[in-house]
C-alpha cells in the first residue's frame, strides 16, 4: 500500500482538496525536473473534491517550480479566481476545463504539455507513436492524434472539439501543438504524461538513426492492465513526491 503524502494542511479547505492540492503540485514541480516546461505556459489543472465546477490551477506567470500546494489558485469554469492570490491563464484553462467536464470518463486531472519527444514525434506525419518498446503496452488504445491543425483558435470551441476528440482515451496528441493527459487521479494522469514522453524517446532516437526498425518491436505487447497500471502509477507518484521532499523541491508541500 502506497503512503500518501499529507504535509500539514495550510488552508482551511477538507483534507480531500489539501491532498489534491499537494498532487497537483508535485506534478508542476516533477514536470519541471523532467524538462516538459516551455517556460511559464501551459497548464496542470485538478478538480476539487465535493465543489463541482470549482478547479486548482497554478497561477499565470509563475515558474512551475515555485508552485506550492496553498498557492494554487481555486477557480469557476470561466477562470475567476474564487481562491488564492494571481491569475488564471483563462485560454489554456478553458480548453482544460472542457476536457475535464466533456471526457466519457470520470477527469479529476489533465495536463498540458509541450514536452519535446511527444512534440516532434506528433510532428511526423507518417507516425502513430509507433509500438517499439514494452512501455508501449500501457497506452493501448490511449492515444488518440489531432490531424487538425488550428494555430488561432477559440479556446471555448477548441476545448468541445477536443474534449469531443479524447473520448475515453487518456492521451490527445496534437501534430501542432503537444499531448494533452486527461485522467481520474493526478498520479494516473501523471504515469501517462511521464510515460508518454519515454516512449516517444525511444521512438524518436530509434526513428533518427535511419535504420530499419526490427519487426518483433512493433508486435502488440501486453505488459499492462487496468488494475496494474493504476497500482504501478499510485506507487510510483508516492515515490515521486518523498523524492521531491528530500531535495531542492521539497516546497511543493508548502
Ligand atoms: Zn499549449
Amino acid at each position: 500500500m502506497a503512503t500518501t503524502v499529507y504535509g500539514p494542511n495550510n488552508l482551511s479547505c477538507s483534507d480531500a482538496e489539501w491532498q489534491v492540492r499537494t498532487d497537483l503540485s508535485a506534478a508542476y514541480h516533477l514536470a519541471s525536473l523532467q524538462g516538459f516546461n516551455e517556460a511559464s505556459t501551459n497548464d496542470f489543472t485538478a478538480t476539487v473534491p465535493g465543489e463541482p465546477g470549482r478547479y486548482l490551477v497554478f497561477s499565470f506567470g509563475s515558474a512551475w517550480d515555485e508552485t506550492t500546494a496553498s498557492s494554487l489558485l481555486k477557480v469557476d469554469k470561466d477562470g475567476n479566481v474564487i481562491n488564492g492570490k494571481g491569475k488564471c491563464d483563462t485560454a489554456g484553462f478553458v480548453i482544460n476545463r472542457f476536457l475535464h467536464e466533456g471526457r466519457s470518463r470520470a477527469t479529476a486531472a489533465v495536463l498540458h504539455t509541450h514536452q519535446t519527444s511527444s512534440s516532434a514525434l506528433a510532428t511526423l506525419a507518417s507516425e502513430q507513436f509507433p509500438k517499439l518498446h514494452a512501455t508501449n503496452s500501457y497506452f493501448q488504445d490511449e492515444i488518440v492524434i489531432d490531424d487538425e491543425c488550428n494555430g488561432q483558435y477559440d479556446a471555448e470551441v477548441e476545448g468541445k472539439r477536443l474534449s469531443g476528440l479524447i473520448g475515453s482515451s487518456r492521451v490527445l496528441v496534437q501534430r501542432d501543438h503537444g499531448p494533452y493527459v486527461a485522467a481520474e487521479s493526478v498520479a494516473m494522469a501523471w504515469w501517462y504524461l511521464y510515460h508518454l514522453e519515454k516512449i516517444a524517446n525511444v521512438a524518436v532516437a530509434a526513428l533518427g538513426t535511419g535504420k530499419q526498425l526490427h519487426a518483433a518491436a512493433q508486435q502488440e505487447m501486453q505488459m499492462g492492465n487496468e488494475i496494474r497500471t493504476k497500482e504501478l502509477a499510485e506507487a510510483n507518484f508516492e515515490a515521486a513526491k518523498r523524492s521531491l521532499l528530500k531535495g531542492p523541491h521539497s516546497h511543493f508541500l508548502l
